[in-house]
């Protein structure tokens, strides 16, 4: 599935707000946010009052880039949350949280949702005993996520673990660093997303 390849502190600067895209050097004053809190291009720093559509746009282009969605994916993640039953913007928000690569950053694995793909995509994590290389994998009850068996000896997944060690899962998750693994314990909801987002935006843009 395509992504989005282009420099990551730029969508930030399109939202004017921090979206956590860089790992720990979100947590820097490198961060392009600290620096140069305006949009980017030749008039962004001209601000002007966003019409409602605008601000709808705005709301859904900054989800996609927190998960790292294309349009087309979006979209589709949209039809999906609508046939559900429930609210539609919830349900779209907890079907991007069972993303498998979501899944596997908030295990604590990898500093940010970009690099928790790409440990995703190069094979290293299992679903139940099988290996699953597809980030948009969905999670569902019961799910056992695990780092397999022959990345759990490297280097590299002992210090992505020791670092998950120290990090704090969602609650509908449970896992356990040291065996690198984790259990889904229940689906997530809206409250368990701490993300500042107002889903309803996106179902009035999709609805107009
Ligand atoms: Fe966004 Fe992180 Fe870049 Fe700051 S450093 S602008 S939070 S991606």
């Amino acid at each position: 599935m395509a992504r989005y390849t282009g420099p990551a502190c730029r969508q930030c600067r399109r939202e004017g707000m921090k979206l956590y895209l860089k790992g720990d050097r979100c947590y820097t004053d490198k961060c392009a946010i600290a620096r140069r809190n305006y949009a980017p291009g030749q008039h962004g720093q001209n601000k002007k009052k966003l019409s409602n559509y605008g601000v709808q746009l705005r709301e859904k282009q900054k989800v996609r880039r927190i998960y790292g969605i294309l349009e087309n994916q979006f979209k589709l993640y949209f039809e999906k949350a609508e046939r559900m039953k429930g609210v539609t913007g919830e349900n779209l928000l907890t079907l991007l949280e069972r993303r498998l690569d979501n899944v596997v950053y908030r295990m604590g694995f990898g500093d940010s949702r970009n690099e928790a793909r790409q440990l995703v995509r190069h094979g290293h994590f299992t679903v139940n005993g099988k290996k699953v290389n597809i980030p948009s994998y969905q999670v569902d009850v019961n799910d056992l996520i695990a780092v397999k068996e022959n990345s759990k000896g490297t280097e590299k997944f002992k210090a992505l673990a020791e670092a998950a060690a120290a990090k704090t899962a969602p609650q509908w998750l449970s896992v356990n660093a040291e065996m690198m693994e984790a259990r889904v314990i229940s689906l997530p909801t809206r409250e368990d997303i701490d993300l500042p987002i107002e889903e309803h935006l996106i179902v009035e843009l999709y609805s107009k």
